[in-house]
């Protein structure tokens, strides 16, 4: 090949017809695709190669369903109901001349178009962040790293690294493979694992035979693999059913659904009300066409329309206020779900402990010591017995930790660098605090093979080839479960048979440590010369370790807010019973005499008794638990009624997320796997952020009543006042122009400032909420029927003592008793906000909304804008106010004054919530 060839061939590749030649890569030879895709097996791609292809090829992503564009957002304001009644109410203004009317009318279409269209639009845009919050990250080859990159910028050519719980996020063919399990379910309906390999297949065989492909959308159940990625994005076999994938406009959230039925049934309430007003006014001899305008205007001004999407905007708002606190919840639905959690179902690892895991016991032969392992001066301190180090058993257990472990570890310049399970990242420390070399023994003995461990088998053994061309198998596991698999035990330069007894022995030391808080952990090896196939058989006891993992500080707390609050938090875990009941003492998740639930005593749930499900339900500690018990569990609760949380981390975790109410994922240990089907990602792992997010599932709930309670009351109260003026043929009556003042002005800013109230003072001391709880129930509608009564009963009190006290006859105007009314409901409605905090025991000065800085900025502002419709007199034409005097204005405020007094009296008097 001349140079010339070369460059064309290495630069000018298109990729296109590249792609074309590994069109049925599974039927290639996997040598003949890397050299197709001229990429290296070994080092991957270029940076600037494979930034060169993704220009070509373009992201690597599923292009999602439609997304809706700023513009549809702004027409959709333009359809609905209450548009229709405002344009026929401006039609009809136009019709009799009166254009002022028309155009403000007009005026205010435009004006609840543009706010509504900023918050639909904010609400989009915030579930746009959080999407992008839980982006799938891949690991590949680039300039002969391993590195993480965005799984968008995957190209055709790179070599792609996947393990057990990844999710696979292009088609690839595999050119290695470690005991790789992929599940195919989302692909291909099959739900057992598929295993794969790199043997090249007949090109005519069905997508779920290609065991030597891995594809976009699917995950890695178990082992691990190296692949050659061959499509990206849409051109992935999900990329070409991709409406299968493609992201339905978020469902209506139950909350959402409930607010939409609930405002329909509204809406009908309002029209026979309407009607009502209407034939009373005809009758008393008003006028026909004001009194259709009034009615008009009285619709439109009674119908909650903004409630819809107060109520997405309330819930997206929390989602990321709860982001900001590091919990990352997926769907609108599970804030309120939040809200309703009463049994939190945590692992321990990680979540209650700080997964700083350091070893802090060892004992080999008869010999055992407390230690600390010193990183900075490169020594451990033996506390008891240093005479351990001089054992062979010792350099086995060393050895066995460095071999059997898939985690790195780096000490340079003071600078710890760290990766992988953090068990085994202690275990790597101790061997170089021991002035051992990881990497040496690694040179030492090549890996040849590995069982990875799994929270079933509780065990993970490695086979290792030395120079002698011997084998050399490690293997370490939850201690009962290993020695299960040991047959003797190395004692000073012998390894001699296990008795019964010796195992006995040894399990109730490891468990006398275990009930210290301990987590123990077995190792032993075996050397053979063959190349064997079942590692874990007839392998040497080398010893057991003792590791502790500091308890979060903040868990107590957390656990006791949430005994307070009415939730149950039970610990699941994989650990030793007798660790777990320590741990549980520690953080007052149990008492001594409690008893813990052995994974190996729970039966398969179909066939419990029914004490066995008390027995369950009465317990707090769950230890030897494996996943899929875990699921009985939720079944359990569920079956109880009960809305669960429940943290996971594996793959294996996956069905009991999905089960679950609420599936709470790991972001810092969890797989990819679990990240992707849960509702909930907790960033930084901890049990603290859970009950944060039931808090802010709370809060929000409270917020979304309290501004439907507010909206409702103040629309309420304005039907009323007409209502009677109508009924009674008072001679002042509020206009139609008066009325949308009052709902665009008045009643929307404070309301949207309830929509971000932060927790009330007690909200954590509640029992949960059920699940099919009302936002509205009976003891709510009392409430606001009572409101409203008290506003529009004393706003109309208002106007007639001001007419029998401070003024004579002649200046009694049915302009002025208008604006009395007018400015009277007005503040009143204003000060209504303040009755919206509904804890009972809390001074009226130290209430949420009290201390909510948005409700005064929104009081501020309405005040200020009210006051605009007084000095602005293009505006007070439109309003029909006149100037009055210091006296009528006196009146006003203290008409308010009263009304929220009243209202806050009948609170305080526990007549009303
Ligand atoms: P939790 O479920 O609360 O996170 P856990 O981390 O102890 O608890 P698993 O990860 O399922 O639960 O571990 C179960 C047991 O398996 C542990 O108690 C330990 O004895 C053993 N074990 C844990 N990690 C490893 C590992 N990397 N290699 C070998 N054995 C392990």
């Amino acid at each position: 090949m001349n140079l010339f060839t070369a460059f064309i061939n290495n630069y000018f590749i298109m990729l296109p017809s590249n792609l074309e030649d590994v069109k049925t890569a599974w039927a290639i030879d996997h040598l003949d695709v890397i050299e197709k895709l001229r990429t290296d097996s070994e080092g991957g791609l270029s940076s600037a190669e494979s930034a060169r292809r993704l220009n070509i090829a373009g992201p690597n992503k599923i292009e999602s369903g439609k997304k809706i564009s700023p513009l549809v957002i702004l027409i959709n304001q333009f359809v609905s109901p209450f548009v229709l009644l405002l344009a026929i109410a401006a039609g009809l203004s136009f019709f009799f001349k009166e254009w002022l009317d028309g155009i403000a009318i007009i005026v205010v279409i435009v004006i609840n178009a543009v706010v509504g269209f900023l918050m639909e639009f904010q609400a989009e845009r915030s579930m746009d962040a959080l999407r992008k919050l839980t982006t799938v990250p891949a690991r590949v080859m680039r300039n002969g790293k391993l590195v993480e990159v965005p799984s968008e910028d995957l190209v055709p050519g790179d070599i792609l690294f996947v393990e057990g719980g990844d999710m696979i996020t292009a088609d690839a063919r595999l050119i290695k493979t470690s005991q790789l399990q992929t599940d195919e379910s989302a692909l291909t309906g099959e739900s057992l694992p598929v295993e794969k390999n790199i043997t090249s297949l007949p090109s005519d065989i069905q997508l779920a035979e290609r065991t030597n492909m891995l594809y976009k959308g699917t995950f890695v159940a178990k082992g691990n693999g190296y692949a050659v990625v061959v499509n990206t994005g849409m051109s992935t076999e999900l990329g070409s059913i991709a409406k299968m994938v493609q992201q339905a406009k978020q469902a209506a959230t139950p909350l959402e659904k409930k607010i939409q039925s609930f405002s329909k049934k509204l809406i009908w309430i309002t029209v026979a009300l309407v009607i009502i007003v209407f034939i009373a006014g005809v009758l008393n001899g008003h006028e026909l066409v004001a009194m259709l305008e009034t009615s008009i205007a009285l619709a439109v001004a009674a119908i909650p329309e903004g409630l819809p999407i107060v109520a997405t905007l309330a819930l997206a708002f929390g989602m990321l206020r709860m982001a900001r606190h590091h919990v990352i919840v997926k769907k609108l639905s599970s804030v309120e779900t939040l809200g309703g959690t009463n049994v939190i179902c945590t692992d321990k690892t990680g979540t209650l402990t700080q997964n700083k895991i350091q070893t802090s016991f060892i004992q080999v032969n008869s010999s055992a010591s407390r230690i600390d392992v010193d990183i900075p001066n490169i020594s451990i301190r033996w506390h008891d017995d240093e005479s351990i180090t001089g054992h062979e058993a010792f350099e086995h257990l060393l050895r066995v930790a460095a071999l059997c472990n898939t985690a790195s570890y780096q000490y340079e310049n003071n600078i710890e660098k760290e990766s992988g399970d953090p068990l085994e990242v202690g275990l790597l420390k101790m061997v170089y605090a021991s002035g051992k070399s990881v990497e040496e023994y690694r040179h030492q003995f090549t890996k040849a093979d590995e069982i990875p461990f799994s929270s079933e088998t509780k065990v993970m053994a490695t086979l290792h080839l030395n120079s002698d061309q011997n084998y050399y198998i490690a293997a370490k596991g939850a201690v009962e479960e290993l020695l299960a698999h040991c047959t003797s035990v190395l004692e000073g330069n012998d390894i001699i048979p296990f008795t019964e007894e010796k195992k006995k022995q040894w399990l109730m030391s490891a468990e006398n440590r275990a009930q210290s808080g301990l987590r123990m952990l077995a190792f032993a090896f075996r050397n053979t010369n063959e190349k064997e196939k079942d590692l874990l058989h007839h392998l040497t006891l080398a010893g057991v370790i003792g590791f502790i993992d500091p308890l979060r500080p903040e868990i107590s707390a957390a656990i006791e807010e949430c005994k307070s609050a009415g939730i149950k938090v039970v610990m699941i875990t994989g650990d030793h019973p007798a660790t777990a009941k320590n741990i549980a003492q520690q953080l007052g998740l149990a008492n001594q005499d409690d008893e813990v639930i052995h994974g190996r005593s729970m039966k398969p749930y179909k066939d419990l008794s029914e004490e066995d499900k008390n027995e369950w339900l009465k317990a707090s500690v769950f230890a030897r638990v494996n996943p899929g018990q875990k699921l009985d569990l939720v079944t359990l609760f569920q079956e109880k009624k009960m809305v669960v949380g429940m943290t996971g981390d594996g793959v294996n975790d996956a069905p009991a997320l999905k089960k679950a109410d609420i599936g709470i994922a790991m972001g810092l240990r969890g797989t990819q796997v679990a990240q992707e089907v849960a509702d909930m990602i907790l960033k930084d792992d901890a049990f603290s952020s859970i009950v944060l997010a039931i808090k802010q599932g709370r809060t929000i709930f409270d917020n979304i009543r309290k501004f439907v309670i507010f909206l409702l009351s103040c629309n309420l109260s304005e039907l009323l006042i007409i209502a009677t003026a109508s009924i009674m043929n008072l001679h002042f009556q509020l206009f139609p122009l008066q009325i949308l003042f009052i709902n665009l002005v008045t009643d929307v800013l404070p309301a949207l400032a309830l929509g971000v109230t932060k927790s009330a003072p007690h909200i954590m001391q509640r029992r949960p909420y059920s699940s099919n709880i009302a936002i509205i129930d009976k003891k709510r509608w009392t409430a606001i029927f009572v409101y409203s009564a008290i506003i529009s009963i004393t706003t109309i009190s208002a106007v007639l003592s001001s007419h029998e006290w401070l003024h004579s006859a002649e200046r009694w105007n049915s302009e002025l008793c208008n604006n009395i009314l007018f400015y009277t409901l007005i503040f009143s409605q204003i000060l209504h906000v303040f009755n919206m905090s509904f804890e009972k025991g809390v001074s009226f000065f130290k209430t949420e909304i009290f201390r909510n800085k948005y409700v005064w900025i929104a009081v501020a502002a309405c005040i200020l804008l009210t006051m605009f419709s007084y000095w602005i007199i293009p505006v007070r034409k439109v309003l029909v106010v006149t100037m009055y005097s210091w006296l009528d204005w006196a009146i006003v405020i203290t008409a308010s004054f009263i009304s929220l007094i009243l209202i806050q009296l009948s609170k305080k008097m526990n007549w009303m919530i």
